[in-house]
């Protein structure tokens, strides 16, 4: 059992009043680790506010959500928790309404360069969720209903359905204990998965249309221009998952995606198989993430920078292998 965990159930223990936080536009292991995170504190029958920057996202309205979501900072509280920030800047506009004294940090980003004054990274776990599993499990909260649901979604998110490098027994174990604690797997994934809206598809369509490819075929670049999410009514939300898809073509073996925020900047994700590490690329212009999926920002526009960006992932790739 690892130190930092062990403190933190106890200042879980001891303390009241927790603010959970968890990084701006959040995934499903932000919103799943954070909504874990409260469950475990209600059943201990302590008082906590959930604050992100970003409301909750509607794909994630059906989930079991213990208590208030607010993307404001709680005026009083006791602690607060930041889950899946890999820096402090993730935290968005709360960074900087937050006491780094009372900070508390659970996190699995690479580079994570623990910004809290008590800081729990474990860069082998493949989901911020799976290590809120193992705090329920210090804390002898028994992993049924809205915790396993929440877990679950934090799981599948980050390891891609169980499929991305990152997924270790453990991962799997974990899955399997709460589906006997009576998690619906076939509901929920049907409620996670089956939600696309139209538009949606529009989008993806015209974006996957536009693929481009580079370097003999080995990375694939996507970009989303603000004129195509305005015209196809699409938001932020509905780009989440486009990047995977272009590794799914023959011989990609990183892909690109870029997309303008309104005020010109620029926002990527990068994606990659086996030993490409786009971590390092992505940390060279200031972003982070895990070495086969990263993120970050940069100025604008959007096409140079797509170019920069395959350029740089380019340059990071290994000598050819050969492909079956
Ligand atoms: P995504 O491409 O899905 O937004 O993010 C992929 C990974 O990169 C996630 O692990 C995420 O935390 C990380 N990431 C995305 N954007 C940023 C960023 O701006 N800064 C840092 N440090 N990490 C990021
Ligand atoms: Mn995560």
């Amino acid at each position: 059992m690892p130190t930092p965990m062990r403190d933190i159930a106890r200042i879980l223990r001891e303390h009241d009043d927790i603010a959970i936080l968890s990084h701006e536009n959040p995934d499903g292991d932000a919103v799943g680790s954070a909504a874990a995170l409260g469950h475990i504190l209600s059943r201990l029958g302590k008082r906590f506010t959930m604050a992100n920057a970003s409301p909750l996202p509607g794909q994630f309205s059906w989930m079991d959500i213990p208590g208030h979501w607010t993307t404001a900072l709680p005026t009083a509280y006791g602690f607060a928790v930041a889950l899946d920030c890999g820096d402090a800047a993730r935290l968005g506009p709360l960074e900087h309404a937050v006491d780094p004294a009372r900070l508390i940090v659970i996190d699995h980003h690479l580079g994570n360069p623990g910004f809290g004054a008590l800081n729990w990274v474990d860069t082998t776990s493949s989901s911020t969720g799976e290590m809120v599993a193992a705090l329920a499990d210090e804390l002898g909260v028994p992993l049924t209903g809205g915790l396993g649901q929440c877990l679950y979604v934090a799981m599948v998110t980050d390891t891609g359905d169980f499929t991305f490098g990152s997924t270790r027994p453990e991962t799997l174990e974990l899955a399997a204990r709460i589906l006997r604690a009576g998690l619906d797997v076939g509901e929920t994934n049907a409620r996670l998965k089956n939600q696309w809206s139209l538009s949606r598809i529009r989008l993806w369509s015209e974006v996957m249309g536009g693929m481009t490819q580079h370097f003999d075929g080995r990375v694939g670049a996507i970009a989303i221009s603000q004129e195509t999410l305005i015209r196809t009514g699409t938001s932020v939300e509905d780009c989440d998952g486009l990047v995977n898809w272009a590794l799914r073509v023959r011989g990609v073996q990183a892909a690109v995606a870029v997309r303008e925020l309104p005020g010109g900047q620029v926002k990527f994700s990068l994606r990659s198989v086996g030993n490409v590490d786009v971590q390092r690329v992505a940390a060279s212009f200031g972003g982070g993430g895990h070495k086969n999926a990263s993120g970050g920002s940069l100025d604008g526009p959007l096409d140079a920078a797509q170019a920069t960006l395959v350029a740089a992932v380019g340059a990071s790739l290994g000598a050819p292998i050969a492909h079956v």
